[in-house]
């Protein structure tokens, strides 16, 4: 049996008294994330609007029941409920903020698109309002900057000369004529919805009365998807709420930056090219760090059989890429082998100077067959980690008896 819209006549209608056609008890279904019963309640008329065209359903109250869900099947609608409606009367009420809510966006989802079409000939091709931000797919080529400031601009003057959002039904044939853009197959009386000198276009859904109601919106990002360009955008009361936030951030950078809203940009700038010559200064420092150790720890190492010599340390608290320049200082003498380890990291470095004639990647892989870990490199260089880093100190020791031995 056909349910009643009453929102079809009047969105703003809150509260309204109906009857139950029936009632039935739904089992949990797990998959839809109920685990208590639930009951299926259709009544003559409805105020409660079902998902659909993109728009969220409502909820609410029928009697003492919550509303939890609210679907469309066929011209019937569905409310599903935490408990039984406790008479065949019942009076239902709506959540108001959440209804209102949905109004603003999707009015001015109404009214942006128009903008994006009229002047930009850019169509919408689909419609999301998510519980943050909604977004609508645009057709066509990628909107510039600027389209995408010019719609919102030119949607928000609409807005500011707060027009009238009518009401239109006809057939196809009627619609067609009164201007509807958009092509419809159904068959019967249809439902339009006109933002005056500005939108014509079918639509069930819920609307505020003019577009003063909508507030403000605000176009943010928009980004590829498959083939069409999403924009993201919000109206009234989330525009506020997120204008908001932003600010709270603008206003937070600049005290962390100290400075003032305007400069935020050039004092981010001015900070990270500090950031990045400080970076560079450390890395040059590091440099010459290695080079001075790495020169005191070859005056202490003497030369062991064949005239090996074998630098062998375990570092602490220093970055990994110290090992690398530390290593690369001891393997320019000849006949000499470095073999670090970082405590921290498990971190294994072993090097040497071609003349010594070892190979470093078969003893990390020997290695790494006691203490396990991995890693790699070539016979001069290999480097790598062990599983458990207090092993370091032990490979280190185990590396050197086996170079000695061969
Ligand atoms: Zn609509």
């Amino acid at each position: 049996m056909t349910t009643r819209r009453l929102y079809y006549d009047d969105a703003f209608e809150r509260e309204f008294a109906a009857r139950v056609l029936s009632c039935e008890v739904l089992p949990p279904d797990i998959n839809s994330g109920i685990t208590t019963p639930v009951w299926r309640v259709v009544l003559d008329r409805t105020a409660f609007y079902p998902t659909s065209g993109g728009q969220p359903h409502d909820t609410g109250k029928l009697g003492d029941a919550n509303v939890l869900d609210v679907r469309e099947e066929g011209d019937e609608i569905i409310h599903v409920a935490d408990r039984r409606p406790e008479s065949p009367d019942v009076n239902g009420c709506i959540n108001w903020p959440r209804r209102f809510d949905h109004m603003q966006q999707h009015t001015g989802q109404h009214l942006l698109s128009a903008m994006f079409q009229e002047r930009f000939g850019l169509p919408t091709v689909s419609f999301h309002l998510g519980e943050e931000i909604c977004t609508i797919d645009l057709r066509g080529p990628e909107p510039s900057e600027e389209f995408l400031e010019g719609a919102e601009r030119a949607s928000n003057q609409v807005i500011f000369e707060d027009r009238p959002v009518n009401v239109h039904y006809g057939t196809a044939d009627q619609l067609s004529e009164l201007g509807v853009r958009k092509e419809v197959d159904r068959e019967g009386i249809l439902r339009a919805i006109e933002i005056e000198s500005a939108d014509l276009q079918p639509c069930g859904g819920t609307h505020v009365k003019s577009t003063g109601q909508i507030g403000l919106i605000l176009v943010r990002r928009c980004s590829k998807v498959r083939q069409d360009w999403r924009v993201e955008f919000i109206c009234g009361g989330r525009a506020e709420r997120i204008a908001r936030r932003d600010f709270q951030r603008l206003r937070e950078t600049a005290e962390k930056l100290g400075c003032s809203f305007d400069e935020t940009v050039s004092a981010a700038t001015r900070a990270l090219a500090e950031r990045d010559a400080n970076f560079k200064n450390f890395r040059a420092m590091l440099e010459r760090l290695a080079k001075a150790e790495a020169a005191l720890a070859l005056q202490n190492v003497p030369g062991g059989p064949q005239g090996l010599r074998i630098v062998s340390y375990v570092f602490a608290d220093i970055p990994a890429e110290y090992l690398g320049f530390f290593a690369s200082e001891i393997a320019k003498s000849e006949r000499t082998v470095a073999l670090l380890a970082l405590s921290d990291g498990g971190h294994l470095l072993l090097a040497q100077h071609p003349s010594s004639g070892k190979d470093m990647n078969a003893l990390l892989k020997t290695i790494f067959e006691k203490f396990g870990g991995k890693g790699g490199g070539a016979r001069d260089f290999a480097r790598g980690r062990v599983n458990d880093p207090s092993q370091g100190a032990n490979a280190l020791t185990f590396a050197k008896e086996l170079l000695l031995a061969g």
